[in-house]
């Protein structure tokens, strides 16, 4: 039976909820109510460990249902999720049932023995007897861009989907749709069912919002033109994966808070209280950043044509602007939280916006200017006017990026000066602003405006800097300087805090750090087992400022070099000379030691607009990786020439992604071997020997690891890969995350046959996927033959520790235990305690 937690921000409102849905469940159902904070008289407000332990409480491997009532209860909830062990966490489902009545029909349901899902579906219908009875029905007024989009032509064909995100057709999501629509010849038009909304245009970003599209919405699309039945189906296999969105990452972030007005707690005295965007505890002076005031130029409009070509030079230099932080942001915190600026590139590509410019511009004879500052307040307008607080918070964003382009009509910097070291104050930050702030100096980020949803929290968690939004203008008397104590955790700002409470948070922060220090002291010295083996532990990174960092974790080389940062985000491929200096500065950052460096892994999932591919209905399946690199010299010779003027002087090794044959690698090779050829034509000098690898993250290259490794010179796994196509689970695809684990014994018996056929001959084997990171795994991989573990550089020194802690004897009959497991669970089970049966 599945367990049930009652999440509320009242104690007695959880518990008598719980005694309601007993009543009808019975009492064999678990179900445990959870509300209140975990402290003396604050039996208001929600306590992520509390709910946490309420899980642990009800725990049953069929899963766990979570409802919660409303604002920062979602926010506990999941967060309790990110504390729980990862192999648990895919089995939890935070339910947007309505809280009693769901809470009832779950317990009925999770009584008579239904699945996590029927048991969910049950409480989301909940309401239906209540709807029935009162009569009321669905609907609401159709947004005015929506409206607009209404155009002529019938449609030829159309598709109904149910749009099961967490947050509906949220930015992203709505994004990804826009672009694949826009990708086909076809007029494509969307409307929301449930809500009688639209039909919109779905090549407009700002028409799809409007239609307010929730979580278990039905949409209509229809399609006419030449491509219609395309458009339809790749809509239909994009609303399949969810819209794109992914577990984990961002989307966790936002999800966790729909936007409640109030901040979540009573501020004690003495402090301000907002909602806590990003956790830690800091203290330092207040740092005012003002973002600079930006206004047009006064002057009467000028010639039409001239005014269009300043709105469409502003449009552009907004647009690269945005590209260049886009990959910033990609290369620091990863690529979801990096395509919040998709969806604002998508907003000066709007066909509704441009063609209302074009309008004003044109045909009114209006300066570019006022155009633009009228055009897009009307959008900010229509999102601020949807109800659902989600959608109703990215005005923040067309706001954002108003203000950017408008910046650049003005010949103004758009960026709001950031002063010395301390707790950033500030009415409000944009995603880019976030973005730009540099975490060295930056201790905390506390605004006056900004719900927990905006985008600059989102950043600002991904980029590790504490946070507090929206805790109202109070903070913007603060004066300069003062020392403030930002409590991330619980969205509090205190100024002035005083010496016990200074030293009270200085305590919290010291302990935290002790724990990382102390896992970090012996990060330098080598990880050999307590029997003596050796195992070299090398750092993932993905661009030069990794390597410090990666060093100073213990890092005794790079394992893995994700080139893709040099070539993501921007319009030409970098030369041969550029990526050659960058190349050179990370393998002089190395020092003697090793830097694998591997080929450019980009493909139909990531495109670069000069290197353009065809649509893919299965882009994890298409050209990507080596395959990519095969079909196109023009791209991969510059490459590898860089590498191999670089080798020349230091210990570089050059490692293909995606290999699937004998063939890929033969062609591989050949293509190493005319590089150092015109490298040595071309007069520079070429190493004299150049290791040459391969990741195996395709099962058949494992399959075949023993036809390969004579012409190889060493394996890397990518064990992420390797999970996703073997468990043949998408990577970062929610609806299936939980199979792909990399420990079930499918991938680890791949990886065993790849030890197996690289030994003899010598050929060493790496693990560079996550799986490397993972603690728990690294005596099932040393007991199976790995023998260098490549992650990235924050769990260098546990993995490190977890070397040392080994006996190589134990570790190998782990490993022929778990290859013997039946399941991952099996396995996850066995390397927890080490002496469970098989
Ligand atoms: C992997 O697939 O495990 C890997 C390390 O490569 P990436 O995550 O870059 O695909
Ligand atoms: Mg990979």
């Amino acid at each position: 039976m599945i367990g049930i937690v009652l999440v509320s921000h009242s104690a007695k409102l959880a518990e008598g909820v719980a005694e309601l849905a007993r009543q009808m469940g019975g009492e064999d159902v678990a179900l445990e109510p959870v509300g209140g904070l975990d402290l003396p008289d604050r039996p208001i407000g929600t306590d992520a460990v509390l709910v946490s332990s309420a899980i642990d409480r009800v725990w049953s491997e069929e899963g766990v249902l979570v409802l919660m009532d409303l604002g920062s209860a979602v926010l506990s909830a999941e967060m309790a999720v990110e504390m729980l062990p990862e192999e648990r966490r895919g089995r939890i489902l935070l339910c947007e049932a309505p809280f009693v009545e769901g809470a009832i029909a779950a317990a009925v349901a999770a009584r008579l023995g239904r699945s996590l899902a029927e048991v969910a579906d049950e409480a989301r219908n909940g309401l239906a007897p209540k709807v029935a009875h009162l009569g009321a029905s669905p609907g609401g007024e159709r947004a005015p861009l929506a409206e607009a989009a209404t155009a002529a032509g019938g449609p030829a064909r159309t598709v109904r989907l149910l749009v099961d995100n967490p947050l509906g057709l949220h930015a992203r999501p709505a994004a990804r749709l826009v672009r694949t629509a826009g990708a086909f010849d076809a007029d494509v038009r969307v409307t929301n069912l449930t809500n009688g909304r639209g039909p919109a245009s779905a090549r407009s970003l700002s028409a799809v919002a409007t239609l307010g599209v929730l979580q278990g919405h039905e949409i209509e699309v229809s399609a006419s033109g030449p491509q219609a039945a395309e458009v339809l189906r790749a809509i239909e296999e994009l609303a399949a994966a969810g819209f794109g969105d992914e577990a984990g990452g961002v989307r966790e972030v936002e999800a966790s808070v729909p936007g409640p007005t109030e901040p979540p707690i009573a501020a004690p005295e003495g402090a301000l209280a907002g909602f806590p965007a990003s956790p830690g505890v800091v203290v330092g002076p207040a740092r005012h950043v003002r973002a600079p005031e930006i206004q047009g130029p006064t002057e009467p409009p000028g010639e039409p044509s001239k005014e269009w070509a300043a709105m469409s030079a502003a449009l552009e230099a907004a647009l690269r602007e945005i590209r260049a932080t886009r990959a910033r942001v990609a290369a620091r915190a990863g690529e979801q939280a990096a395509a919040i600026f998709d969806a604002h590139a998508l907003l000066l590509e709007d066909e509704a916006l441009l063609s209302a410019l074009r309008r004003a511009i044109l045909e009114e004879g209006r300066g570019a200017v006022a155009s633009w500052t009228e055009t897009i307040a009307r959008v900010e307008a229509s999102w601020q006017a949807l109800d659902d607080p989600y959608l109703k918070a990215r005005a923040a964003d067309v706001r954002a990026v108003g203000r950017q382009v408008l910046a650049h009509l003005a010949g103004r910097a758009a960026a709001p000066a950031v002063a010395g070291e301390g707790v950033v104050l500030a009415e409000d930050l944009t995603p880019a602003d976030t973005a730009g702030l540099d975490p060295a100096r930056v201790r905390g980020i506390a605004t006056a405006l900004g719900g927990p949803t905006s985008h600059s929290a989102v950043l600002a968690r991904s980029l590790g800097i504490p946070a507090v939004v929206g805790l109202g203008r109070a903070i913007l008397d603060i004066p300069e300087g003062t020392t403030v104590l930002l409590d991330g955790d619980a969205g509090l700002l205190r100024p002035n805090p005083g010496a016990e409470l200074v030293a009270e948070a200085l305590r919290r922060v010291a302990e935290f750090r002790a724990s990382e220090a102390a896992a970090r002291a012996d990060a330098a010295e080598p990880a050999t087992t307590r029997d003596g083996v050796r195992i070299e532990v090398f750092a993932n990174i993905g661009k030069p400022e990794d390597v410090g960092p990666a060093l100073e974790a213990g890092a005794e080389g790079v394992g893995l070099l994700r080139t893709e940062f040099l070539f993501l985000g921007r319009e030409t491929m970098p030369t041969e000379d550029e990526q050659e200096s960058v190349y050179r500065a990370i393998a002089e950052g190395l020092g003697e030691r090793p830097l694998v460096l591997r080929t450019l892994d980009v493909g139909g999932d990531k495109p670069l607009p000069y290197v353009p591919v065809a649509a893919e209905a299965n882009p994890f399946l298409g050209v990507r990786g080596l395959r990519l690199g095969l079909s196109r010299p023009d791209v991969l010779l510059p490459q590898l020439r860089a590498a191999i003027r670089v080798a020349a002087d230091h210990p570089v090794r050059v490692m293909f992604p995606m290999v699937t044959t004998l063939q890929e690698v033969l062609a591989a090779r050949a293509l190493v071997e005319r590089a150092r050829r015109e490298v040595a034509a071309a007069g520079r000098r070429t190493p004299e020997r150049l290791q040459v690898g391969i990741m195996v993250e395709v099962p058949s290259a494992a399959l075949t690891a023993s036809a390969l490794a004579p012409d190889v010179d060493f394996f890397s796994i990518g064990t992420n890969d390797l999970a996703q196509y073997t468990l043949a689970a998408e990577r970062g695809n929610e609806l299936v995350a939980g199979l792909a684990d990399a420990l079930h014994p499918a991938v680890l018996r791949l990886i065993h046959m790849t030890v197996e056929a690289a030994l003899p001959l010598g050929r060493p084997v790496a693990v560079c996927g996550e799986l490397a990171a993972d603690e728990a795994a690294v005596p099932v991989l040393v007991g199976l033959g790995v023998r260098e573990l490549s992650a990235s550089a924050p769990a260098l020194p546990r993995v490190k520790r977890a070397v040392r802690a080994l006996a190589l004897e134990d570790a190998r009959t782990l490993a022929e235990r778990a290859l013997r497991c039946r399941t991952a669970a099996e396995v996850r089970e066995l390397v927890s305690t080490a002496s469970a049966r098989c």
